[in-house]
């Protein structure tokens, strides 16, 4: 029987210690805000956004929300983002993604300051993590670390599978585990033997999108898995494994929901403390 890694209690612990180092901020007359700007009326980034404010609020830092109209143009976007760059009472900049098809994804990113960019995905900071050199890293990847380091697991001398390469998750993950002394493979949608290749993992990230594409003969028996995906099957949120047969193998397993999720969100308020320590040159 795995360890079943509880992201929900590991995110709670790093929402504290963040609440307290907010509050440290504040008592030096420094408050801490993210600007979340959403555009267009999409359900699930409206969800994605709410519970960033709650998650804002919860730990004393000001969430600003900016919502525009699906017709807004790319301008009109970056106008606005040029605005939150210069604005002093803002720390982190979130353009919840995806966004309307008249606006250019890589163009509005790469438009939001480095220096406030939580999210990590300017290419200033894309790069900085490519050498190691971060101010912040990518949330998701980031909170899948900390699981991994919640239940005692380094990355250092192990076999390191991630299955995806998108730039969000995939690749930046193979980073953090590379940086970790992880020997990291990165498989994805064009790899054959995938089986094979996951069961010599000691440390297996699923990435993909496709509900339990992971199945109990990919995985190594005491191997870790952390799985990222977000799927819906039969009206229930599920992820990338199938955590019925998969958990009686693997040494360590996250579940969904009450795994990587919460962590992406606390990841991203301790970049957004981050960013307010980077300004305040703390
Ligand atoms: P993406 O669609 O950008 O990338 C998916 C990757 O999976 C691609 O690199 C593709 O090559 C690979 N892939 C597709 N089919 C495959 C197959 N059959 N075998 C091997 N590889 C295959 O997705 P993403 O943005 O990286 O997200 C991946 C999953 O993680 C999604 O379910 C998403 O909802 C979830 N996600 C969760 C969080 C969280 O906080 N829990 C955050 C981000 C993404």
């Amino acid at each position: 029987m795995a360890v079943i890694i509880d992201g929900k209690a590991v995110s709670a612990q790093v929402k504290e210690n963040i609440k307290t180092e907010v509050s440290a901020l504040q008592e030096k007359g420094i408050s801490v805000a993210l600007a979340v700007v959403l555009v267009g009326e999409d359900p699930a980034s409206k969800i994605y956004v709410r519970n960033k404010k709650i998650a804002c609020e919860a730990v004393g830092i000001q969430s600003k929300e900016f919502l525009l109209p699906e017709s807004t143009s790319e301008d009109e976007l970056l106008q606005l983002i040029q605005q939150l760059n210069e604005d002093p009472e803002i720390n982190g900049i979130l353009v919840q993604l995806p966004l309307p098809k008249q606006i250019r994804e890589q163009k509005i990113l790469e438009s939001i300051s480095p220096i406030k960019d939580v999210d990590a995905f300017h290419p200033v900071n894309v790069g900085k993590i490519m050498t190691g050199a971060f101010d912040f890293l990518p949330c998701t990847p980031a909170g899948c670390m900390e699981l991994l380091h919640s239940a005692g697991i380094t990355a250092e001398g192990k076999r390191c599978v991630v299955i995806g390469r998108s730039n969000i998750v995939g690749k930046p993950m193979a980073m953090l585990l590379l940086h970790e002394h992880g020997t990291v493979t990165i498989c994805h949608s064009k790899t054959p033997n995938l089986a094979e290749i996951c069961r010599t993992a000691d440390i297996l990230i699923a990435a993909v999108g496709r509900a339990k594409l992971v199945t109990a003969d990919m995985v190594r028996p005491g191997a870790a898995v952390i799985d990222v995906g977000m799927n819906r099957q039969d009206g229930k949120l599920c992820g990338d494994v199938d955590f019925d047969q998969v958990e009686p193998i693997a040494g360590a397993i996250t579940p969904v929901p009450g795994g990587v999720g919460p962590m992406t969100i606390a990841m991203l308020l301790k970049n957004t403390l981050k960013a307010a320590f980077l300004q305040n040159n703390l």
